[in-house]
């Protein structure tokens, strides 16, 4: 055990600077080591003889040198060292550039595996570059075998590394725990941890490498899936407030239209939760535009009427600006109190907030994450609400939890998340899917321009507002920092830039600027201005993405679109679209390049999410889709939370059936497994609630 939390500098041939070098990469202990999985493998498995080598592939030759090499100096002062080499097939010239040393390693008359691409044709005059070598009497250290590529950065070379990890391999010997439990290994069929630990290294061959591979994914979404049970099972077993259950068309009477199946099957499922008193652990998910706000709404009324109070969580200042007025509206005729906590309002502002939220006299109360300072206290919190969940990590929603006792937990969220991921991030999570738009709503019309398109554009947005709709236009950065990316990359529109080039073209219009770098009483007043219609255009960046909700806005224009992923260019779609005015949203870009139309196009021709972070997903691969930012979860070393998704779904139910019987790891055959949940836990206390 021991041996794993040692620092590498004490490792045989690491020291002091190379130990720093390690530090750069990420590793400090044994363990870390270990756990510096290859990024790929070489398979020097495959021998030739030099008649028959292959000329697509580096592959391994046995031969002998015929002559002593001969250095010599080429053009550029180059130095170059030559020899030949042959076999019982045929002979190949092999050079060496600038490796001078070369020349006293190798020897006349001596056997060597040389690995490389041999160039010619086969039976012809063969050639090689560089190619890699060991004596005969040392094979299979360099050749015949697989070896690892590893992760590099400056300061160590991938050779290095191979020596590091073989001595932590040997200092380890047999005792590397096994973090499976053996009913768990073998029912899983999976292999003991000391030949993964061995093979995801150094493969015997590619059975092993892929069994290796099996164990250590298996594992590490094992043990993630422990800690997740283990954490849950705390507030599981918690107590809750039931909240008595009533009939939620006494709130719907009160609404100036008729909300849709899909809300109201989400409403009742909340409802028949919260009636419990194992508290409420629900995720609503539904499109942009699909009204789960009202969700959010009923419930906190009726958490309310039962004389308890709600926590509304909104990821911006905006946003929870924008809350604070759709909830005082909606639950106006039920006279409730609805308040705002938020950074922008001053210490006294935010001491008579607080000291009403104690007495109970503030029944909801809306804020982003100001509401999970430790000074802020309610009187009887029975409802977390939080909205754009994917803002959130685990850890925050647990910080709020916490202030409550044990309320119940409902999550929006307009980014689908696949089920099986979710149960690991959530763990009991019932989800509830909006599915339906509210009747009326029309389709986006998306186009994809370029520059060439600007005097049409600028005609149809004067045209529209003519027309009495607004114009949303959202931009990559917030002011020119004269920071270009590359001199041939597309230059960077800016928020602050493009509002002043716009009021130049359009000196009538009413022009206002918002973004993230702003006051948030200043984005508060620029956002009010919006709502009351007294903006026209409304230029930002992507502070505008999530929630923002005006109905009167028509059109949606990103500038610079090719910066944006494409659910977020969904997202800042959503935008539009929202009242009964039919919209547009154009994706502005000059792009070059197939891969940014394509990914552009998909935009134009699908307006479904779900299938949009499917599209999304495939374009841009899972490390960016749920960069662990997003979910909340530890790094993982060697899982791929998307990828291996079958994998999870088996730890997660081997994690299950184990915690069932064994909820807090103490069986002595789980001790090994323990401890790896309390370093994950440890090492991630950062991101885990
Ligand atoms: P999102 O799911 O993206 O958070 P919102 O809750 O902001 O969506 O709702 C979007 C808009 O649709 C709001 O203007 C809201 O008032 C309106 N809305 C919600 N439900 C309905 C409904 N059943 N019928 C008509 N309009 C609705
Ligand atoms: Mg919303």
């Amino acid at each position: 055990m021991e041996i794993l939390e040692q620092e590498v500098r004490y490792l045989k041939g690491v020291g002091e600077a190379r130990a720093k070098a390690l530090n750069r990469l990420g590793i400090y202990s044994v363990r870390d080591l270990l756990n510096h999985f290859p990024r790929a493998y070489e398979d020097r498995t495959r021998f030739f003889t030099i008649r028959d080598a292959p000329t697509e592939e580096a592959v391994c030759i046995r031969a002998y040198v015929t002559a002593p090499p001969v250095l010599t100096v080429v053009r550029g002062g180059k130095r170059l060292v030559k020899l030949r080499a042959a076999d019982e097939s045929g002979s190949v010239d092999i050079a060496y550039f600038n490796m001078p040393y070369i020349r006293e390693q190798l020897h006349a008359g001596e056997r060597y595996l040389f690995y490389g691409k041999l160039t010619g044709t086969p039976g012809g005059l063969r050639a090689m570059t560089n190619p890699d070598f060991e004596p005969e009497s040392r094979a299979g250290e360099r050749t015949g075998r697989i070896l690892p590529r590893y992760p590099l950065r400056s300061g160590i070379g991938n050779r290095a590394l191979m020596g590091y990890v073989r001595a932590a391999l040997s200092a380890v010997g047999n005792g590397v725990p096994d973090a499976l439990p053996p009913a768990v290994r073998e029912t899983q069929g999976l292999a003991q941890a000391r030949y993964a630990y061995e093979n995801i290294h150094f493969p015997a061959d590619l059975g092993a490498l892929e069994l290796a591979r099996r164990r250590l994914i298996f594992e590490e979404l094992f043990v993630l899936a422990c800690a997740m049970g283990q954490l849950r099972g705390t507030r599981r077993s918690a107590d809750g407030t039931a909240i008595p259950q009533r009939d939620p068309s006494e709130f719907y009477r009160t609404l100036p239209f008729a909300p849709t199946g899909a809300q109201k099957r989400a409403v009742a499922q909340a409802f028949a939760d919260m009636a419990d008193t194992r508290p409420m652990n629900r995720l609503v998910q539904g499109d942009v535009g699909s009204g789960k706000t009202l969700v959010a709404t009923v419930c906190a009324w009726t958490v309310c009427a039962a004389g308890r109070q709600a926590a509304f969580m909104a990821p911006t200042e905006i946003l929870a600006e924008q809350h604070l007025s759709t909830l005082r509206a909606l639950t106006a005729p039920f006279g409730l109190r609805v308040e705002k906590l938020s950074g922008g309002m001053t210490a006294k502002e935010k001491r008579a907030v607080k000291d009403a939220l104690r007495a109970g006299e503030i029944d909801i109360l809306v804020g982003t994450h100001a509401l999970l300072t430790a000074d802020v206290s309610f009187a009887a919190l029975s409802l977390v609400i939080t909205d754009e969940q994917h803002r959130f990590g685990v850890q925050q929603r647990g910080a709020l939890s916490a202030k409550g006792e044990t309320p119940h937990v409902l999550v929006m969220s307009a980014t689908p998340i696949p089920r099986t991921l979710a149960l690991i991030i959530y763990g009991d999570l019932d989800v509830s899917v909006i599915d339906e738009l509210p009747p009326g709503r029309q389709k986006v019309d998306t186009f994809a321009v370029d520059e060439r398109y600007r005097s049409r554009l600028n005609g149809f947005i004067e045209k529209l507002v003519r027309q009495g709709r607004q114009v949303f236009v959202v931009c990559p950065k917030v002011e020119d920092d004269g920071t270009e990316a590359a001199p041939d990359a597309p230059k960077l529109k800016s928020a602050t830039d493009h509002a002043a080039a716009l009021r130049e073209t359009f000196p009538a219009l009413r022009i206002g600027c918002i973004h993230g770098r702003m006051k948030p009483k200043e984005k508060d007043a620029v956002m009010a201005d919006v709502v009351a219609g007294t903006i026209d255009i409304l230029v930002s960046t992507t502070v505008i993405e999530v929630g923002v909700d005006v109905p009167n806005a028509a059109l949606m224009v990103v500038e610079n679109a090719e910066r944006f992923g494409l659910s977020q260019l969904h997202q800042l779609r959503g935008r539009v679209g929202r009242g009964m005015h039919k919209s547009w949203c154009i994706l502005v870009s000059n792009a070059q390049g197939e891969d940014a139309r394509a990914r552009l196009d998909v935009l134009c021709s699908i307006n479904d999410g779900f299938q949009i972070s499917e599209a999304d997903l495939r374009l841009r691969g899972p490390g960016d889709f749920f960069g662990s930012r997003q979910h909340g979860l530890p790094e993982m070393h060697i899982a791929d939370l998307c990828g291996d998704m079958n994998v999870l779904q088996a730890a997660q139910t081997a994690a299950q059936a184990l915690l069932r019987y064994d909820p807090t790891l103490s069986e002595p055959e789980n001790a090994p497994l323990r401890a790896q949940v309390e370093h994950l836990l440890a090492s991630a206390a950062g991101t885990l609630n």
